[in-house]
């Protein structure tokens, strides 16, 4: 059971996670025919609100699932689930909203012929914390021995799908071994992602991440980094295939996604990287805090 309250929207319905909601039926359940996406708030606003949106367009086309609900729908039931959440923990704190979308239930079978209509689940709960601690000593990092990246020409990880047992399962090795997380590879070898975290490096004072072409999903926070934070920050950026052995040869390493924005890595699997408040990670943390303050500020309509 979760050590926090959860507040669940299920097609509307309002409702404590810790309650039944969707049908056995449901094709999200059965097979992961789902798609979601993950906003949380920064400063009361939901942050980043169209890049999300755009990209679960995306995943809806990539899939073949038709969506119902228009921007504006999506949005007010996430105020009311999010109302529905201040009510039974009142405070401020920023929020974890979670957009899941099934293609809806029906007949047992793949069939996509079978399903009655795509539907929504909103979660929102506290947006996790990242303690000084974390930040200051950084992620403990292993690679994945057992299982790749799943291939572009398989289930696309640039599909965010509601399918994530490879990462799942990538990330059970690295914990088993006693890692905060997991650095997974592609077929090719080459460095992919973490498990819900896009990577990077820096190298010489600029920062280095794998392409898209290395098969990950296109994160909105690594987007937003090479789009113009990084250069705001004062730091050049670069996409280029990662392997392991170039590891040693890097100053840093971090981690990038919503909920964490940037976090950096202590090591991955022994070999240490830097760390400490003037590295490359800290001040694209700041310059992430600065543009997400800034985001806030332009965009009251915004507001959870
Ligand atoms: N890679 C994977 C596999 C993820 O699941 C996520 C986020 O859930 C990311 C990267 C980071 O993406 P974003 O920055 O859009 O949260």
């Amino acid at each position: 059971m979760p050590t926090h309250y959860i507040q669940a929207n299920t097609g509307g319905r309002l409702h404590p996670a810790s309650e039944p909601s969707i049908s056995p039926l449901n094709r999200g359940f059965l097979y992961g025919d789902a798609i979601y996406e993950v906003w949380r708030t920064y400063h009361g606003i939901i942050f980043a609100w169209e890049e999300h949106w755009e990209r679960l367009r995306s995943s809806a086309l990539a899939l073949h699932i038709s969506l119902e609900f228009t921007p504006g729908q999506v949005l007010s039931e996430i105020r009311r689930t999010v109302a529905a959440y201040r009510a039974t923990v009142p405070g401020p704190g920023e929020l974890y909203i979670r957009l899941q979308i099934t293609r809806g239930a029906g007949p047992i079978g793949l069939d996509t012929a079978l399903a009655d209509k795509a539907d929504f689940l909103i979660l929102v709960q506290p947006c996790p914390e990242i303690s000084a601690e974390r930040l200051r000593a950084g992620l403990r990092l292993s690679v994945a021995t057992s299982l790749r990246r799943n291939p572009v020409l398989s289930l696309d990880p640039a599909w965010k799908t509601g399918n994530y047992l490879n990462n799942l399962l990538c990330l059970r090795e690295a914990r088993a071994r006693g890692f905060d997380d997991v650095v997974i590879l592609n077929f090719s070898g080459e460095v992919a992602e973490a498990s819900v975290s896009n990577i990077a490096f820096a190298k010489g004072g600029r920062l280095v991440t794998p392409p898209l072409s290395a098969g990950i999903l296109g994160g909105i926070t690594r987007r937003l980094i090479l789009g113009g934070i990084a250069a705001a920050a004062g730091i050049a950026a670069a996409e280029e295939p990662v392997r392991t052995g170039d590891f040693p040869s890097m100053d840093e390493c971090f981690l990038l996604s919503t909920t964490k924005d940037v976090v950096p890595v202590g090591e991955i699997d022994g070999i240490a990287f830097k760390l400490g408040p003037d590295s490359v990670a800290m001040r694209l943390k700041k310059g992430f805090a600065d543009a997400a303050a800034g985001y806030a500020s332009a965009h009251p309509d915004l507001a959870a």
